[in-house]
């Protein structure tokens, strides 16, 4: 029988980029003799391919258990019918966990949903907001919270220095939810986060320290926080948990043998993987711009597009990519297991929208990358992966917010060719060892792990 030092019960936003980093933070808790149950909702668990083995599952209710925020008519009514019937289940999952042979002594929740502060000091548990985007962002969030940014700026070129950042930040590197006017209640939300956040005990946040020292030791004198990433599969970092070679967490199924088997009969750094990751939609004009890009700069590309975007390819460009398969330069997939595609040899470049968690195995795996932000964090993700890690080049937008083949042809031709590229790809190597050391025994996430698991265990 295990004995368990304590019991975590994690409740993430449901959606695949919040839930994955919240299960692989688990997994490290768990490696530590912390039991945990995960808690998404029912309508998020019933579109997954497959359900982790490794902890507990159980579900509470967003309200719309057959189709989630699909089934919702708006934003805002699936937010206020989550707010009060999340709180409703999860107390009602809490009860049913106090009976258990280890209580819950702690509840592990994204900020995107406050009130599990409340209805966990309810029934006196601690309490850990985990954030799934950098520092950086969150910081900029924290600012709008407190109306120190204010935004959309005057003029569209502003630069805005703001407290805890060592660059300024433009009106193109804010998340667009900042400048954006239609995304008011999105704002609202991410602004939320703060809300009751001087009533938690911990605030995690899935960055590396070293990545973003700056900032994390500014806001280390306002709040409790604890860097715990990179949250990608051990075998991919410093490999000490030994089952841990993937998220065991998919809304799509990956067309793993058809990847592996083109990648392995491509030269070594000689692939482009290109991915927009699981929810960006590409405007018809761009893809048509990206594949001429791609096709142009004559590389071999892996480009994920998604069979819900798959209609907005240029209309003979699969044809054609099957026809001249003699010389291979291009496969299009609708999912591929993206960790394997980095760690692959052939991969050279990752074209990708700077999605956080895209960033950090790209940072994780040491692949240079060309960004094209879309939207929310994206753009700030880039600022940083481009001036401040130095490790790729933003592909930019013309006036018409597209992205042009030549531009993108350009920025392969920067990150892949022998001399212009060079310091691209050093850094890249230099921070995917920072990314492991942190993970690894005695790194600055492990060593925040280890506090948080040893401080659960003096409140059990
Ligand atoms: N991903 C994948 N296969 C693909 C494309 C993406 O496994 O073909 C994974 C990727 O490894 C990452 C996630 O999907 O973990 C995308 O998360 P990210 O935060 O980058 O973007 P989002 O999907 O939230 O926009």
């Amino acid at each position: 029988m295990t004995i368990h030092k304590a019991h975590c019960l994690i409740l993430p936003y449901p959606v695949q980029g919040h839930v994955n980093p919240m299960l692989q933070f688990s997994k490290r808790l768990q490696s530590k003799g912390v039991k945990i149950t995960i808690a998404p909702t029912k309508s998020f668990l019933k579109n997954m391919q497959d359900l982790p083995t490794t902890v507990s599952v159980e579900a509470i209710s967003d309200g719309y258990d057959d189709g989630g925020r699909d089934q919702a008519e708006s934003f805002v009514a699936y937010t206020t019918q989550f707010n009060e019937v999340g709180a409703d289940t999860l107390s009602q999952l809490i009860q049913k966990l106090t009976n258990c042979r280890c209580p819950v002594n702690c509840i592990v929740y994204d900020p995107f949903l406050p009130w599990a502060v409340e209805v966990a000091k309810n029934f006196g548990l601690a309490t850990a907001a985990f954030f799934t985007q950098n520092c950086v962002v969150d910081n900029i969030y924290y600012h709008v919270h407190e109306g120190v940014v204010k935004l959309p700026p005057t003029q569209v070129d502003q630069e805005i220095l703001i407290p805890g950042l060592s660059c300024t930040i433009g009106s193109s590197d804010v998340p667009s939810f900042v400048i954006d006017p239609e995304a008011e209640r999105i704002l609202e939300m991410l602004v939320n986060q703060y809300s009751n956040l001087d009533k938690v005990d911990w605030v995690l946040i899935n960055s590396v320290y070293e990545l973003e020292k700056e900032v994390i030791d500014w806001m280390s004198k306002i709040y409790p926080i604890k860097t715990i990433g990179p949250t990608i599969p051990s075998m991919y970092l410093d490999k000490r948990l030994q089952d841990d070679k993937e998220y065991g967490l998919s809304m799509f199924k990956p067309m793993t043998n058809e990847c592996l088997n083109w990648l392995n009969h491509q030269p070594i750094s000689s692939v482009v993987y290109v991915s927009f990751g699981s929810l960006v939609k590409i405007e018809g004009e761009q893809m048509e711009e990206l594949a001429w890009g791609l096709k142009n700069c004559n590389r071999n590309f892996l480009w994920v597009v998604r069979s819900n975007e798959e209609p907005k390819l240029p209309k003979n460009l699969l044809k054609e990519l099957k026809s001249t398969s003699s010389n291979n330069k291009g496969l299009v997939v609708s999912w591929c297991p993206q960790l394997q595609v980095l760690e692959h040899e052939s991969i050279a470049c990752f074209l990708s929208h700077c999605g956080w968690n895209s960033t950090l195995e790209a940072i994780s795996l040491g692949v240079p990358m060309v960004t094209m932000p879309q939207w929310s964090d994206q753009p700030t993700n880039t600022k940083l992966v481009q001036n401040v890690w130095e490790m790729g080049v933003r592909a930019k937008q013309d006036d018409k917010g597209i992205v042009r083949r030549d531009v993108i042809e350009e920025c392969i031709n920067l990150v892949m060719e022998e001399e212009k590229g060079k310091l691209i790809r050093e850094n890249a190597k230099k921070w995917k060892e920072l990314a492991r050391n942190a993970m690894d025994e005695g790194g600055s996430s492990d060593k925040n792990i280890e506090e948080f698991v040893s401080k659960l265990v003096t409140i059990s």
